[in-house]
């Protein structure tokens, strides 16, 4: 694999390019394209699940053509170590309507373990959608430990912690225009 432009800051590790920003624009036109033909002209509600989200959610929405959408963000806390997911899950940030009767669309940037999109799909599906789907710009998985059906997925990987595109380590890096891996040194 070819080495990302940036290098990381010392301490962190090396970064390796994984997928460069036009793959990441064709992935996200492509699964825009099968949203689209889910939903046509569907009254949709698109949830950001903040902050790993943004960029994609950013670039997916405006890949829609459906002149029938909301965009809402949620922002969900877990605790634990900064690589693995410990599964203890708040909402930090909620949506701001009622989504009894709405499609609504989940865009979360990773799902790994399962567990923080397991929450979100639980509390959600307690209010009353019209429908509850899930958008995943990563599918990983390889560390699944609840069951998460991901209906559109962006890339399939087995493992590696990945930055860039909205993706962080300790925040940093998350304003790269690709997604590299964070390989420890
Ligand atoms: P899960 O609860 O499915 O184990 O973890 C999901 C969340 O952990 C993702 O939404 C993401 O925020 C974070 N995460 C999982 N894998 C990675 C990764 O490779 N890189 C980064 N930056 N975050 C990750
Ligand atoms: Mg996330």
């Amino acid at each position: 694999m070819e080495k990302c432009q940036v290098k990381a800051l010392p301490g962190d590790g090396r970064l390796v390019s994984v997928f460069g920003p036009e793959e990441i624009a064709a992935c996200v036109r492509g699964m825009a394209a099968k949203i689209d033909a889910c939903y046509g002209e569907e009254p949709l509600v698109a949830v950001c699940v903040l902050k790993g989200a943004c960029i994609f959610f950013s670039d997916l929405v405006r890949c829609l053509q459906n002149r029938n959408l909301e965009l809402e963000f949620i922002r969900i806390a877990s605790y634990g170590a900064a690589t693995v997911s410990s599964g203890e899950v708040l909402f930090s940030k909620d949506v701001e309507i009622d989504i009894r009767d709405k499609h609504v669309l989940l865009v979360e940037d990773i799902v790994d373990s399962g567990r923080s999109m397991r929450f979100v799909l639980d509390n959600f599906a307690a209010r009353g959608p019209r429908s509850l789907r899930v958008a995943a710009l990563v599918n990983k998985t390889g560390r699944r430990e609840r069951e998460v059906t991901v209906d559109f997925t962006g890339f399939s990987l087995d493992s590696g912690f990945l930055v860039g595109y909205g993706l962080d380590y300790a925040e940093r890096y998350r304003a790269l225009p690709g997604i590299c891996e964070l390989v420890p040194e």
